[in-house]
């Protein structure tokens, strides 16, 4: 062969090459990446990323905020989504997303093997979002502390402002946090909104912190930084099993809970990446991680076991909780508007 047809063969053969490659990375990119947004705690999301990389190859990119946080940048970034899935976090503003459509429409398979209570939350959406996991809303306090200081041990919410918890009591922001915007729909349901925003005024005195994480009061009481943290059960039930000295309190009133959910974005890049995660998801093997990384929520698969740590919905004085209020675009936001000016910047 002449050097010219050498190099022309050569030349050819190098391009067929880089056609390929071209090629392969391009479908690599279409089907083999999948970004997350990931609403529970960090734990769990990292397992839930690592065992779906390991089942089906597709390259997960996570990130992991608060229910509140992730909904803010899903809307910011409407016009161009950077994410794919919005997986865990409050039904609430996964709820308001269905409904100003920054989310996709969708039935899975998996629908059939769903508890009534995740299979509802998908109807309200009209099919936007649907049930992953549920969990109560209560406190926990620690019990050194509440001794050593001669606290009478706070059973109920009235209980928490007392004055003996004055800067003792933490709980987050619901701005940012879907546990807390729990909060304050479920005090406004069980007291009325005008009692229920004076028991919020008179919270606020005995505050010492509004967290940005909703579950970052657990850990706080864990360590004593603080007598008492409002969160979710289950959240202080893994301070609990991690030998801390907390209690964990169902309030005696009543409280609500929450059905965190999940939901495609709308326009995602990786359509059918996110496809397969959300069916995966639903399974009753992906929902068996939650316990697995010291989530002890109740899953939506009803072939998943529920964690025997787990609090027990069923013992719980559980309200009938309004989802498709409390999560409708209008009332969060004039809810949340409220808190803010009459509640956040109180002086105490
Ligand atoms: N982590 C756990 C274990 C939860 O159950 C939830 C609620 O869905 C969250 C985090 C939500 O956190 P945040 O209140 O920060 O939005």
């Amino acid at each position: 062969m002449s050097l010219k047809k050498s190099f022309a063969a050569a030349t050819a053969m190098a391009g067929a090459i880089t056609a390929l490659s071209f090629m392969a990375a391009g479908s690599a990119r279409a089907q083999g990446a999948l970004v997350m947004y990931c609403g529970v705690q960090e734990e769990w999301c990292r397992a839930m990323t690592t065992a779906f990389e390991r089942e089906t190859g597709i390259k997960v990119s996570m990130t992991r905020k608060s229910s509140g946080e992730i909904y803010a940048q899903v809307k910011a970034e409407s016009q161009n989504p950077r994410a794919d899935i919005w997986w865990g976090g409050t039904g609430d503003p996964h709820m308001q997303a269905a409904e100003e459509g920054l989310t996709e429409e969708y039935k899975s398979p998996k629908m059939s093997e769903l508890q009534d209570w995740a299979v509802r939350q998908w109807e309200q959406s009209k099919n936007r979002t649907v049930g992953i996991y549920s969990g109560a809303l209560g406190f926990g306090y620690n019990t050194d502390l509440v001794q050593s200081k001669k606290i009478p041990e706070p059973k109920c919410w009235a209980d928490l402002l007392k004055p003996e918890l004055k800067d003792e009591v933490q709980v987050a922001d619901p701005n940012s946090s879907g546990t807390a915007y729990t909060l304050l729909a479920t005090i406004v349901q069980i007291m009325g909104e005008d009692k229920g925003f004076e028991y919020l005024k008179a919270l606020h005195k005995n505050v010492n912190q509004y967290t940005k994480s909703g579950a970052a009061p657990a850990k706080a009481v864990a360590l004593g930084e603080t007598t008492a943290g409002i969160t979710f059960m289950h959240d202080m039930v893994t301070m609990v099993v991690d030998k801390a000295p907390v209690k964990v309190v169902a309030p005696c009133e009543g409280t609500g809970y929450e059905i965190g959910s999940m939901s495609i974005i709308k326009g995602a890049k990786n359509m059918d990446s996110a496809k397969k995660f959300y069916d995966w998801a639903l399974t009753a093997d992906a929902q068996k991680l939650g316990a697995d990384a010291k989530s002890y929520q109740v899953p939506s698969n009803k072939n998943t076991p529920v964690p025997p740590q787990a609090p027990k919905l069923t013992d719980i004085k559980l309200i009938n909780f309004d989802f498709a209020k409390y999560g409708s675009s209008a009332e969060r936001k004039r809810l949340l508007s409220k808190w803010d000016n009459e509640v956040k910047n109180l002086p105490k």
